[in-house]
């Protein structure tokens, strides 16, 4: 079985070639609700082991096949950083991949291991998840091994967060009555105010999950959004964008919409109505509204405010 797949396209990081650390099967210290896997028993360690003799020699082949492609990602049928050899595989692929990024996808829950942690400050790219501020929430969505504390995960990231010098994603996963209560965003809220990243993509299930659990409509995610910070960089991330139902916003509403959250152009069909979405080009055109690049996604916010919104 081959370790690397691909290229697939998406829109967050591009053309990637992704490599998986554990392709025989599933191994992970989480048994997330929504894991697009089947459910398996969280483990403290990979039992199987991929040698880095057979990944690099995948690689190589495939790298000479899709030789347009702008990142390896290093992820897993499970959490990549449970990969033993992970630093010496990071060494070995930044020696052949050229001009090409590296990104890998991670569960968070191995930062608190200094070698992961320093192993993560050479790849390129980062995306760390966090479902939950709370104990209980925790262990509730992402089902850890034991040992696995959410206080000693958050700590971690926000340590890396002020060291790393690559581009920082994080993800956050909503499931319907699990982790969308006010109180839960409030306390994510409070923890993402201290994490510097790049952009917070939010989203919610949008394949069938492990266990019997509901995603959220994107009207819910948008709630959600506005709960935030709105000086937060928060991307909604949702495939259920077409299901949302479209409304007419005046040119004030329009504004006034952009500034308490930048929206991106996904965001802007799935909200507007086709009058608005006139009226949105309108005010683009007139210079009213300003494009902004955010970690590869172009949001749209009030000219006024292009100063006062953060980036890293
Ligand atoms: S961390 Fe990822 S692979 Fe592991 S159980 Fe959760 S969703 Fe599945």
């Amino acid at each position: 079985m081959s370790t690397i797949f691909g290229p697939v396209f998406s829109r967050r990081f591009g053309a990637s070639l992704g490599i998986d650390l554990s392709s025989s099967d599933k191994q992970c210290n989480f048994d997330c609700l929504y894991c697009e896997l089947a459910p398996a028993p969280a483990m403290a360690y990979q039992h199987t082991v991929t040698p880095i003799e057979t990944i690099i020699t995948d690689l190589k082949e495939s790298l000479i096949k899709h030789s347009n492609i702008d990142v390896i990602t290093i992820t897993a049928n499970g959490e990549p950083t449970m990969y033993p050899y992970l630093d010496t595989l990071v060494e070995q692929i930044d020696m052949i991949k050229g001009a090409v990024q590296t990104l890998i996808l991670s569960n968070s829950a191995c930062l608190s291991d200094p070698t992961v942690f320093n192993t993560l400050l050479k790849i390129d790219q980062v995306k760390l998840s966090l479902d939950a501020a709370t104990p209980e929430t925790f262990k509730k969505i992402d089902r850890p091994a034991e040992g696995i504390e959410i206080s000693t995960i958050i700590e971690s990231i926000t340590r890396f967060s002020n060291v790393y010098t690559g581009k920082l994603f994080l993800e956050i996963l909503f499931v319907k009555g699990v982790n969308d209560s006010d109180t839960e965003v409030d306390a994510l809220n409070r923890i993402l105010d201290k994490i510097h990243c790049n952009r917070i993509d939010i989203g919610t299930i949008d394949r069938p999950p492990a266990y019997a659990v509901q995603g959220l409509s994107f009207e819910a995610l948008y709630t959600i959004a506005h709960h935030f910070d709105p000086e937060l960089p928060i991307h909604i991330v949702s495939r259920t964008h077409a299901s949302a139902t479209p409304s007419m916003y005046s040119d004030h509403e329009i504004l006034t919409t952009l500034d308490k959250r930048p929206l991106s152009i996904d965001d802007i069909n799935a909200l507007f109505d086709t009058e608005s979405k006139t009226r949105f080009e309108n005010l683009l055109s007139h210079g009213k509204i300003t494009q902004i690049e955010r970690s590869n996604i172009i949001f749209f916010i009030p000219t006024a405010n292009i100063h006062r919104k953060r980036s890293k």
